[in-house]
């Protein structure tokens, strides 16, 4: 999988570092540190899946520091400002921001949707080449002929649900003990889906 890299996130100044001195200050997080947790949870609130545009990201303690939380990245967790606000009483929005805390925030929001523009751009080329592996082990069953562009969506749909093995596994079973000649790639998504209905069951 490309690993792109995140752009470099220490030419803009830490929002805490920006904050006169009277202000109140919330421990500060590195910058350095926050996108890392941004990167690893995809630049997407992990409590309700929002992402920049959006939303702007905070960083949130899983178990808050009051409460003996770690300052440490197992604890933290990325979270859109209003999941992350509802959950503690005093936020730093509701204390008036000045021009140079305003452009910091502006500032990290442009690397934020750069950041998450990253993550989808490398995800979407990931999955391409996953559809493509696919793809061959459907051409092996099916002799001078390959998955047109709508079969295509299915199959990308279904690799990013359930991942490449899972769907390469579906397509190899639906055409060697698959259904009735002609409705394997049906067989095919009837696999899938069963396994996605599944891990919703489950674990999800
Ligand atoms: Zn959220």
């Amino acid at each position: 999988m490309a690993d792109h890299p995140i752009p470099n996130f220490d030419s803009i100044p830490d929002f805490g570092d920006a904050a006169p001195a009277e202000k109140p200050k919330r421990k500060g997080i590195s910058k350095k540190t926050r996108f890392e947790v941004f990167k690893r949870d995809g630049f997407t609130c992990q409590y309700c899946g929002a992402h920049p545009p959006a939303v702007i990201l905070h960083v949130d303690h899983i178990n808050p520091v009051a409460l003996g939380g770690k300052n440490h990245m197992d604890n933290y967790v990325t979270a859109c400002e209003p999941c992350n606000l509802g959950k503690s009483a005093t936020s730093l929005s509701q204390v008036p921001q000045s021009l140079q805390d305003k452009a910091a925030e502006v500032k990290e929001r442009e690397l934020q949707i750069k950041g998450y523009q990253r993550v989808m751009d490398g995800k979407r080329s990931r999955i391409d080449a996953e559809a493509e592996r696919v793809r061959a082990v459907y051409e092996i069953y099916n002799n001078g002929y390959t998955l047109n562009a709508s079969a295509m969506v299915s199959v990308r749909k279904f690799i990013e649900e359930i991942g490449v093995h899972a769907v390469e596994g579906a397509m190899e079973r639906a055409y060697t003990r698959g259904g009735s000649r002609g409705g394997e790639f049906k067989y095919f998504c009837g696999i899938c889906w069963n396994i996605i209905k599944g891990a919703g069951n489950g674990t999800r």
